[in-house]
């Protein structure tokens, strides 16, 4: 989409750290880190959020999940564990128009999500 920050990252048009990418997902790191490691995992394929899952195919979907644990295993998460958030609309304070999952950690979270 012309005027998605993300997809706009994704053409190479702004620059980001990337992390991973293969033929249907791209990840690179948040400019705002909220933990050591802060990777946003992201679908090529345009989409707001989870609440368009349905203009995303089964496979762009699973892709991102797959990523997730992809990333994390590639910034050694693995083992200490790590936190996938994907927040949806206002409520949830979402900021950027595209389906977007945050990948944390490197730190002990809190047990409280919300
Ligand atoms: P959300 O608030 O869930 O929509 O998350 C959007 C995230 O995108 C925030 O954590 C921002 O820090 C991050 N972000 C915004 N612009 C950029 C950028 N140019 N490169 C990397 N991360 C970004």
């Amino acid at each position: 989409m012309e005027n998605c920050l993300f997809c706009t990252i994704i053409r190479g048009e702004i620059p980001s750290a990337k992390v991973y990418e293969d033929d249907l997902v791209y990840a690179f790191r948040d400019i705002n880190p909220q933990a050591p490691t802060h990777v946003l995992v992201i679908p090529k394929v345009h989409a707001a959020s989870l609440g368009a899952a349905e203009q995303l195919t089964d496979a762009q979907l699973a892709a991102c999940l797959r990523a997730c644990g992809k990333v994390a295993e590639l910034e050694g998460l693995a083992e200490t564990g790590f936190r996938v958030v994907s927040n949806c609309g206002k409520d949830a304070c979402q900021s950027v128009e595209h389906l977007h999952f945050h990948v944390l950690g490197g730190r002990a979270m809190k047990e409280q999500m919300a």
